[in-house]
């Protein structure tokens, strides 16, 4: 029976024909991915959790080709606990939200301890580094074959579109949760499959703009089907602040420049980059003392700007260069690297824009 709060929604013969009809369409049409078993066979829970923490926040086509680079660089669990963590930190530069990748180095190291053996259950997962209530559901239902309510984005149209939900974005998410944990708990056939062709159906039918129902193997009971483009509704987007600073490019007169290894917390954290200064919402951004010397010698001028477009805000950086050599390796995370060198220097996208600019 459906939750007290679905009364009126479809009964269980109604969802035991929608998960038929889910499946049979998977079956012909389910996506490749690299981290997906072949049809009948059970995937490495090692490629599921490595790619489940890659697609936190970011699209399929961006994680594919980093998913191939870690599994050759690290085939086992095992080689990822003992690499090095800036290893894992280079590696991943480019992917964004850094601080995934300081947890999946924590996972693996707890996994590696446990023998490599990960755990099969949402509890015992959440109890692990960089593993919350999404990903730990994904792992339980496409590692293990267990049922897990598993709710991304696409998920969410789908439920939102099928059932007909109107009620806007985010105050509609605990709705679409009570219809998603009404479709997947508690039926045992295939629950992986399940989870997985929920994600395809909304990945490449039930898409944003012009969903394609004409296509779809749940066209005939689909409550939202003729309002499908203008569901699942949002609240109105708050503009995004934006946050100005400065960023350096420091030369030693002899062909090297200036990095700054960040600190541990916060953005960014544990990468490389340039130095730059605080980025600030409100007032014109100062520069660190350091710099401020060098201002005042003459030492410096305004060159380039950067822009680029965090999830919570947009940055825009004055660029500056700046000659000097009397600056200390190792204080404050600085190293000098060879301007030769900086195009396999593994940054954030930030720098990467940045270097380009003052390289081209
Ligand atoms: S019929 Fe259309 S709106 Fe409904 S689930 Fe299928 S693609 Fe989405």
């Amino acid at each position: 029976m459906p939750p007290a709060s679905l009364a009126g929604k479809p009964g269980g013969a109604h969802i035991n024909n929608f998960r038929k009809s889910l499946l049979a369409w998977y079956d012909k049409n389910r996506r490749a991915m690299p981290w997906r078993a072949l049809p009948g066979r059970r995937p490495d829970p090692y490629h599921v959790w490595l790619s489940e923490v890659m697609l936190q926040q970011t699209v399929v086509t961006a994680v594919i080709s980093y998913f191939f680079k870690f599994v050759e660089k690290w085939p086992t669990v095992h080689d990822l606990a003992a690499a090095p963590v800036d290893n894992v930190m280079a590696a991943w530069a480019g992917l964004g939200y850094y601080a995934r990748a300081r947890n999946l180095h924590k996972c693996a190291k707890e996994i590696s301890a446990r023998d490599g053996v990960f755990p099969d259950s949402i509890e015992e997962l959440k109890k692990l580094p960089g593993i919350g209530d999404y990903t730990s559901a994904a792992i339980t239902a496409i590692a293990f074959d267990k049922p897990a309510t598993v709710i991304d984005g696409n998920v969410e149209r789908v439920v939102a579109r099928y059932f007909n939900i109107t009620e806007p974005l985010p105050a509609a998410k605990k709705t679409i949760r009570q219809y998603a944990d009404f479709l997947s708990s508690g039926r045992g056939d295939r629950p992986g499959d399940f989870a997985q062709a929920m994600m395809d159906l909304g990945a490449t039918v039930c898409i944003p703009q012009s969903p394609r129902c004409g296509m779809c193997p749940l066209q005939q009971n689909c409550a939202g089907k003729n309002i499908a483009e203008t569901l699942p509704r949002r609240v109105p987007r708050i503009e995004k602040p934006l946050r100005r600073g400065h960023i350096y490019w420091i030369m030693d007169g002899k062909g090297k420049i200036l990095l700054q290894k960040r600190p541990e917390r916060g953005l960014l954290g544990g990468m490389n980059g340039f130095p730059t200064s605080e980025w600030v919402e409100k007032g014109r951004p100062g520069h660190p003392d350091f710099i401020k010397r060098l201002i005042k010698n003459k030492k410096s001028q305004k060159n380039r700007v950067v822009a680029h477009s965090f999830t919570h805000f947009d940055l825009i950086l004055q660029g500056w260069i700046v000659e000097t050599a009397s600056i200390q390796c190792g204080e404050e995370g600085f190293f000098w690297r060879r301007s030769d060198d900086l195009d396999r220097t593994a940054f954030p996208t930030v720098f990467k824009k940045f270097a380009r600019l003052m390289i081209d």
